[in-house]
């Protein structure tokens, strides 16, 4: 399946909301962002068992920025949709949402957002909610994916 992740608080963190990777001082530097304990394994795992990851986010940063950070941490994503390309799509569209996977063809995304745990309810879209302090959200994707799969 196409699974999509959300980046801000869920596997980006805003402030302390969740344990994180390590990262060095350099990579600080270069303007590495911090990533969520697990985040690695956990999209290593999916890819193992087939899954496509991508990431889609509301956030304006570029693709470029984004594959930098996440490569620092060993994962590879197949698409990256931002705030810029979203915003396009779903106007085009003609659609009323924060996000709307199936405009880019993800079966389903993961997200702490609860709004966008409502407008899968409302557009019919398939959504992981995860709680910011969730400390075995990694198990609960892993259990709900293969129960949608
Ligand atoms: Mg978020």
């Amino acid at each position: 399946m196409n699974i999509s992740f959300d980046l801000d608080s869920t596997l980006i963190p805003n402030g302390k909301e969740f344990e994180i990777e390590k990262r060095s001082g350099i990579a600080k530097l270069f303007g590495i962002e911090e990533i969520r304990k697990g985040s690695s394994e956990l999209i290593s795992d999916l890819q193992k068992d087939g899954h496509k990851i991508h990431i889609y986010t509301t956030s304006f940063r570029t693709k470029r920025k984004i594959r930098w950070t996440l490569k620092y941490y060993g994962i590879k994503v197949d698409r990256i949709v931002n705030q810029t390309e979203n915003e396009r799509t779903l106007k085009s569209l003609n659609i009323n949402s924060s996000k709307f996977p199936l405009a880019f063809d993800f079966d389903i995304h993961i997200d702490d957002s609860k709004g966008v745990g409502i407008e899968a309810e409302r557009l019919n879209f398939k959504a992981i909610i995860v709680e910011q302090s969730d400390k075995s959200w990694v198990e609960k994707i892993k259990k709900e994916i293969k129960n949608i799969g």
